[in-house]
């Protein structure tokens, strides 16, 4: 214990009650904060207004990205670093105030580097020098298999049945990988990508190829954008994160030389689960972020509104309402560097750590925003009012990179087996 000699106000900061940052973690910190100040968030409000289609072509949505390059931080050091504790605080910290710039950006920021990543870490060096500097995504969900894709052991069907083959696959022969039809609209960046790296169900003679467990066989291939038989659908019109472009990718015959696959049959699992838990923790960190700054605006606002003849502060419901808020935000931060902290320190990462982090974060800034924009009153349902674009950027985030409901089935399945020491299913 110890004691309080002198009664002194509480240390908060943009990260609440996170005290002890590095002087690395300041200095990122503030600079990720100006420069979001500076150049995402008003970009963002501009890019947020426009039409899907208009997105990738406005000079803003580019500005965004190369002056995140020109500050000078190294994807090398955030992703790639042997110190993986060191690095994934870093990330998280970073996380969070670009998610508090936008959160549209911040995910966007980390799908683009997404292929040139994965391959340093699997050490395809030849890969990532392809994949380096350009703007890449992440293509695992299909029309007929959302859900499904996110089911990787297959644990949340009954049995008996089996997912959906989908209607985008890849065939193998002795030299080569050919990709046939078309992912789902939701790849983020698609409009925008010149690299993918995409998970395709098995087919052989067309016949889809099916786990004995009822889950696709599937592999994990490096995809150049600009390949013969690769085109692009249109744009989606969604709400939210409208600064993160999304639409389809169409493979008509695409021929690969074989080497391009990154993930065989029997890697395919672990590879997604990997590309999973880092999506899911980074948004825990983006959300967390993005709740932060509806907090500060919700604070500002409530000491300048007068009703009742004094600021809507000073009555005692307000404060009650701004500590929930407060305090879920708080756990938000805690679960988030809790999941990075693990996925660094542990064996290996793990799916249940980053959807503790996930569901609990993305859940908690919907109500937490939504609460935000009820102390704004009828402004805060206005289009010119921040808290209008922040509360649909956070809806979204609970179907992203997999449904809350279905990862926190998963979540439930890998805490029985780990309970009961039931053995894996075989596959
Ligand atoms: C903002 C955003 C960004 C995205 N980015 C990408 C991307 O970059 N690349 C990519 O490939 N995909 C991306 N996605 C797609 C995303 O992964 C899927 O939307 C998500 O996995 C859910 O799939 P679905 O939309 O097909 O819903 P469905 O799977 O059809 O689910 C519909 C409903 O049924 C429920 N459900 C489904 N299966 C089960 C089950 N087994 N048990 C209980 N309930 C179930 C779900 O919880 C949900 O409520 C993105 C989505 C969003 C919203």
């Amino acid at each position: 214990m110890r004691l309080i000699s002198e009664v002194a106000e509480p240390e908060l900061s943009s990260l609440g009650l996170e005290l002890g940052l590095s002087e690395q973690e300041k200095s990122l910190q503030l600079k990720l904060r100006d420069f979001c100040d500076a150049v995402v968030n008003p970009a963002a409000k501009l890019i947020d207004q426009l039409p899907a289609s208009a997105v990738g072509k406005n000079a803003l949505f580019w500005e965004m990205y190369s002056s995140f390059n020109s500050l000078g931080l190294n994807v090398d050091d955030l992703y790639l670093s042997t110190d993986k504790l060191k690095a994934n605080r870093l990330k998280s910290i970073a996380y969070q105030e670009l998610g508090r710039g936008d959160a549209g950006f911040a995910i966007g920021l980390m799908v683009a580097n997404y292929p040139y990543v994965m391959c340093r870490l699997l050490g395809r060096h030849d890969l990532a020098e392809k994949a380096a500097g350009k703007m890449g995504c992440w293509i695992a969900t299909q029309p007929s298999r959302g859900s499904d894709v996110g089911d990787i052991e297959g644990t949340e069907k009954p049995n008996e049945s089996r997912h959906q083959p989908g209607e985008m696959y890849a065939q193998i022969n002795d030299s080569e990988v050919i990709l046939y039809g078309e992912s789902s609209d939701w790849v983020s960046l698609a409009p925008v990508a010149s690299i993918a790296i995409g998970y395709f169900p098995l087919r052989e003679k067309q016949r889809p190829l099916f786990n004995k467990d009822g889950t696709t066989k599937g592999i994990g291939v490096f995809v150049p954008l600009d390949s013969e038989g690769v085109s692009k659908g249109a744009a989606l019109e969604k709400l939210g994160q409208r600064t993160l472009p999304q639409g389809s990718i169409k493979f008509n015959h695409v021929r690969l030389p074989i080497d391009h696959i990154i993930a065989g049959p029997d890697d395919y699992r672990a590879s997604m689960l990997s590309a999973l838990c880092e999506g899911n923790h980074t948004m825990a960190a983006v959300f967390t972020g993005c709740a932060q700054r509806a907090y500060e605006l919700a604070m500002e606002y409530s000491h300048n509104r007068i009703q009742g003849g004094v600021p809507i502060v000073k009555h005692q419901a307000v404060h009650l309402r701004l500590f929930d808020i407060f305090r879920r935000i708080e756990s938000m931060r805690a679960v988030t560097k809790q999941s990075f902290d693990y996925n660094a320190l542990a064996k290996a990462p793990h799916l249940l750590s980053a959807t503790v982090a996930k569901v609990h974060v993305t859940e908690n800034a919907v109500i937490a925003i939504s609460e935000c924009m009820r102390l704004f009153g009828g402004k805060g349902l206005i289009k010119s009012c921040p808290m209008e674009k922040l509360l649909r950027d956070a809806r979204a985030s609970v179907t992203e990179d997999g449904d809350n409901h279905l990862l926190s089935l998963k979540a439930g399945t890998y805490l029985s087996w780990a309970h009961t020491g039931f053995a894996k299913p075989e596959f």
